[in-house]
């Protein structure tokens, strides 16, 4: 019976495989011949990145040194590499900077709405799913500003909106059980109560089409080193819709944000346009090595990214449905394909020495506490094989592993 049902569904993998036309772009990068289902905690690396980040070290560092800043292109690195990520989440150039951690831009992005929002409005509502540090932020940013913090699900901003409200932050895919909130119909809610939207889209670029301009969006932050493969710890962006720009006011107005930063004034006037969003001084190494990792989307079209990825999470879910023993896993993930982003959660009693087996064989997942086994799929690099083997694997984990 198993065996029919897998000799079945891995012909089918073997289908799939080879009608996807994503698949050239596997061999760009580092993998093993395990199975990595981690990407959207650290994307794999691109091949031609160690080579890139070579040359920045020996020759634009090590011998053009200060003048680097110029001829190496350094000084507007921020600004270009956000230009490169703003088709990836349908944004227009000049709109878009790479800066410090995603942290940090949550904080300038949740002060600066604040700020647009104008008198009167002190409510700043945060969604109470998120990923915890963004929620730490929002609070330390309103307790600055005064403004109130209001947790809630997603699916109670509407209501909650009101006169009051300043601000709304939100992640367009919640990073436990990857569902995917509706971006354009809350944009348009905020909106419609004259609030401003901070969008946390760490767990969508590089995933599923985003739409920031074609939605309105006022504000956005992200990571790079998930679906984006920057590397450990790759510099963040923040989006700054065009018509903000000239009254986005920043709660870190650093020296590199300056209209004139070598001018050295004691008065602070911020420069037009996305450098307005920069602080200081950039760490052009992990910026320069995101530059060179992104040239793997060269001739990507996000909308065949998007099909691969429900592709690749339908199949994985009917492999785990058909291998696993009944009863041992539950999923988290969204059956709807508009609720859900590019990773499959799966909830399973003692999922922790589950995890640690899955590992030791070569299917590399996380673990979110307590139970929740997480298995990101990245469409550049995961093929149904490899999705077929995974669900095998977990399913020997399991009959293996006694319940806990
Ligand atoms: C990964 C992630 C972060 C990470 O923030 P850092 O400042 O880069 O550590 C923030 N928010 C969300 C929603 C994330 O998924």
């Amino acid at each position: 019976m198993y065996e029919t049902s897998r000799d079945a569904l891995r012909e089918r993998a073997l289908v799939l495989d080879a009608a996807d036309r994503l698949a050239d772009k596997r061999k760009l990068f580092a993998l093993d011949e395990g199975v990595y289902l981690d990407g959207n905690s650290l994307g794999a690396l691109p091949l031609h990145v160690p080579a890139r980040v070579q040359d920045v070290l020996t020759r634009q560092w090590g011998e053009l040194r200060i003048r680097s800043w110029d001829e190496s292109g350094w000084w507007t690195a921020p600004e270009r590499i956000g230009d490169r990520i703003a088709p990836l989440v349908g944004a227009a150039a000049g709109q878009i900077v790479v800066s410090d951690s995603t942290s940090v831009n949550v904080f300038k992005a949740v002060v600066a709405a604040g700020r647009l929002a104008g008198e009167g409005r002190d409510e700043i509502l945060v969604d109470a799913t998120t990923f915890p540090t963004d929620g730490y932020i929002a609070a330390s940013a309103a307790r600055l500003t005064g403004h109130r913090i209001v947790p809630l699900a997603p699916a109670d901003v509407p209501a909650a909106l009101g006169p009051r409200t300043a601000a709304v932050l939100l992640n367009h895919v919640d990073y436990r059980a990857g569902r995917l909130h509706d971006l354009p119909g809350l944009t348009a809610a905020v909106h419609a109560a004259g609030a401003v939207v901070v969008w946390d889209l760490c767990h969508s670029a590089g995933a599923l089409p985003v739409g920031l301009d074609e939605h309105r969006v006022d504000l956005a932050v992200g990571c790079t080193y998930k679906y984006l493969n920057g590397g450990p710890g790759s510099p963040a962006y923040l989006y700054v819709a065009e018509r903000h720009q000239a009254a986005f006011d920043s709660p870190l107005p650093g020296w590199n944000s300056h209209a004139e930063p070598f001018a050295m004034t004691p008065e602070y006037t911020p420069a037009e346009g996305s450098v307005r969003g920069r602080v200081g001084t950039p760490d052009i190494v992990s910026m320069l090595a995101l530059e060179a990792a992104l040239d793997v989307w060269d001739g990507v079209a996000v909308e065949d990214v998007r099909a691969k990825s429900l592709a690749l999470t339908d199949f994985f879910l009917e492999c785990v449905e058909a291998y696993a023993p009944a009863g041992r896993v539950t999923s988290l993930t969204p059956v709807t394909h508009a609720e859900r982003g590019s990773q499959v959660a799966l909830r399973c009693a003692g999922a922790e020495p589950v995890m640690r087996r899955l590992i030791e064989r070569g299917v590399v997942g996380d673990l979110r506490r307590t139970d929740v086994l997480r298995f990101g799929f990245t469409p550049l690099y995961t093929g149904f094989a490899d999705a077929e083997r995974a669900a095998a694997v977990l399913a020997e984990v399991l009959a293996g592993t006694p319940e806990a």
